[in-house]
């Protein structure tokens, strides 16, 4: 009888030495995760700020079948310039994100496509470049390119650009599908950052083939957990994204991600 007695209050000892070990280790988490955002500052529109890298991927490290055309390191984009904080033609994107992108890419793989990924984590100070080339007006070197029905000076206010982007949370991702067989870029029926109505996914003066390509771009991501954007048929964001509320600075160079880890 006192050994069943001794028996029961050892249980009962370990049960409460494990509560309190666990208890404990999942308050240190919380703060871990806390400063593992390492928000250091919030700006002028109350919009948290972060450096920390550690939960971003270098995505050709973990999708290498997906195509590279990382638009805004080079001059083809509708500023004409390389972007600021683009150092190096590579994506990086959060893990999360890369996780759900992969299995995108293996069911197109399997019906003859390739993901064409033209941007995916933006840096901020990229998108204070975008900013400050809309304030001048006389820089029109690509508007026949990218904005050829729309005036300038309409491309802040009418939302085409902005002074944050989801893609600065690290989970957005523009793209288009790479055909294996014709080996070109399939026809959407419209180009990457055009500025206008026929960017819409559900845009209807397209023919029938581009409208079921966009489709099928579209309804593969959401079927791994994206959600699409009712302007840009190439545009998506994790919908279940890491961060949802905070925008990271460090540029996309492959150190950004290796020196952090
Ligand atoms: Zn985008």
């Amino acid at each position: 009888m006192a050994k069943t007695k001794n028996l029961r209050l050892v249980i009962l000892l370990i049960a409460f030495l494990s509560i309190f070990f666990f208890g404990c280790s999942a308050s240190q988490s919380n703060e871990n995760q806390i400063s593992k955002h390492n928000i250091k500052i919030t700006d002028k529109d109350g919009v948290k700020l972060s450096d920390d890298s550690s939960d971003f991927v270098v995505l050709s490290e973990e999708i290498p079948d997906a195509i590279l055309e990382i638009r805004y390191y080079s001059t083809y984009n509708f500023v004409g310039d390389r972007i600021n904080g683009y150092e190096q033609p590579i994506a990086l994107i959060t893990k999360e994100a890369a996780n759900a992108l992969k299995k995108v890419s293996d069911e197109l793989i399997e019906k003859g496509y390739r993901l064409k990924i033209y941007d995916a984590y933006r840096p901020q100070k990229a998108v204070m470049h975008f900013v400050n080339w809309s304030k001048d007006l006389n820089d029109t070197r690509m508007k026949k390119y990218f904005y050829p029905d729309l005036e300038k000076n309409v491309l802040f206010e009418q939302g085409y650009i902005a002074e944050h982007s989801g893609h600065s949370r690290g989970s957005t991702i523009d793209l288009t599908l790479f055909d294996m067989t014709t080996e070109k870029e399939v026809d959407m029926g419209g180009t990457f950052d055009y500025f206008g109505e026929s960017s819409h996914p559900d845009y209807k003066n397209i023919t029938t083939e581009q409208y079921a390509n966009r489709m099928l771009l579209r309804e593969t991501m959401m079927k791994h957990g994206f959600k699409p954007l009712a302007e840009e048929w190439w545009h998506f964001t994790l919908a279940d994204e890491p961060f949802p509320d905070v925008y990271f600075t460090f540029p996309v160079n492959i150190n950004s991600v290796n020196t952090t880890k």
